[in-house]
């Protein structure tokens, strides 16, 4: 077990590219650290360098107390999984979740010990004799997953493990992943850009945007506080509704848009969740009067979108299903549902 250590990382590549800029993180000791952001923003050359796979081109890592920077893959006592990976097809099952014990050296009856404990952990264990084109896609998963977990790694690193698959087999396997990832207590930093495996899987989530991080905190409290607009829509389905407008004593405004703000005045965005809308009662102070551009039934609630003026987007308010949903209706925000940030391009919480 150790910890993994970012300080002041920066990564640019031969060809130009900043994909990391000045990265400062640290994975304690048996942490579930998942990295969490749009496609080209740095997840995978963050995991890259954690790996050895990369270089930093300023900055340090570090794997416990010891200096990684110049250290090869080999030698640094990490395990890596992504997406693509592909199982040894000439080998079979047993074969592959030993195949790195086996290159280390394990005995014999080590091997085989961990190999089926770990086996029956994730369901395969009557898989054993099987080459891997005899596995269904959920069944390959679980041995790349198993092949990584088994060497018991100080650092477990995971590039979108689950991302060939879908459906109800990657919500039971992430479910299973989160399990296992608390019960080993491996050190594990974990990529992808699926907001459920994020908040499902993270101790810490660390919100990334072009090679920098935006935000570091638990997946709740990045949820219902987002430091900044960023944060603010690249976390939560659907994303927070926001508004540009103006404050003037008190009164924020933007187009029919107006709401009570304690704020000073100058320009601002305004955002809410879904979930702290309302549609107002009579007298109840609302943002303005919304008029119904999209209907989502999705089962167990429905997303009404309701076209605001002033608003750039129609602002999603989520109901109950089975709710009525007028064609026109005045809405109102819950009392601690408002968020504002800085309308300049940081975008910072106020
Ligand atoms: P995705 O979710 O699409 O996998 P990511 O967040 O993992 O994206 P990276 O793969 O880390 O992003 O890429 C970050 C940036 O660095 C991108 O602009 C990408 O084009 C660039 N990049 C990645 N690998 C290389 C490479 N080997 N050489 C040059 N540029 C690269």
């Amino acid at each position: 077990m150790a910890t993994l250590t970012f300080s002041a990382v920066h990564k640019r590549y031969p060809g130009g590219a900043h994909a990391v800029r000045g990265i400062d993180l640290s994975v304690a000791d048996g942490e579930v650290v998942v990295l969490l952001g749009p496609s080209g923003c740095g997840k995978t050359t963050t995991l890259r360098l954690a790996a050895g796979l990369e270089s930093p081109t300023a900055g340090e890592v570090r794997i416990g107390e010891r200096v990684v920077n110049g250290v090869a893959p080999g030698e640094r006592d990490v395990a890596m999984a992504m997406q693509g990976d592909a199982l040894y097809p000439h080998l079979s099952v047993r074969q592959n979740l030993g195949f790195g014990l086996k290159m280390r050296g394990t005995p014999r009856a080590e091997i085989d010990r961990r190999v089926g404990e770990m086996a029956e952990r994730l369901g395969v264990a009557a898989l054993q004799d099987r080459r891997p084109e005899e596995l269904s896609g959920g069944e390959r998963r679980r041995v790349a997953l198993g092949r990584a977990l088994v060497r018991s790694p100080s650092v477990l690193l995971l590039d979108e493990p689950l991302s060939s698959l879908d459906g109800p087999l990657r919500t039971q396997l992430r479910a299973e992943l989160a399990t296992l990832l608390r019960e080993s207590g491996t050190t594990t930093l974990y990529v992808t850009h699926d907001q459920a495996e994020a908040m499902t899987l993270a101790d810490r989530l660390v919100v990334m945007d072009r090679g920098v991080v935006r935000q570091v905190g638990a997946p709740l409290e990045v949820y219902q506080r987002p430091a900044n607009r960023f944060a603010a829509t690249y976390v939560g389905s659907p994303a927070m509704n926001l508004v540009d407008g103006v404050v003037a004593a008190g009164r924020f405004v933007a187009g029919r848009f107006a709401w009570s703000v304690d704020a000073s005045d100058g320009p601002l965005t305004l955002g809410a969740r879904a979930e702290d809308l309302r549609l107002a009662r009579d007298g109840e102070p609302a943002i303005g009067d919304g008029r119904l551009a999209i209907v989502e039934h999705l089962g167990h609630e429905t997303l009404a979108h309701y076209d605001i003026g002033g608003a750039a987007a129609p602002w999603v308010v989520r109901l109950a299903a089975g709710a009525a949903v007028p064609e026109t209706a005045p809405l109102g925000i819950a009392p601690g549902g408002v968020h504002l940030f800085a309308s300049d391009e940081t975008g910072e919480r106020i």
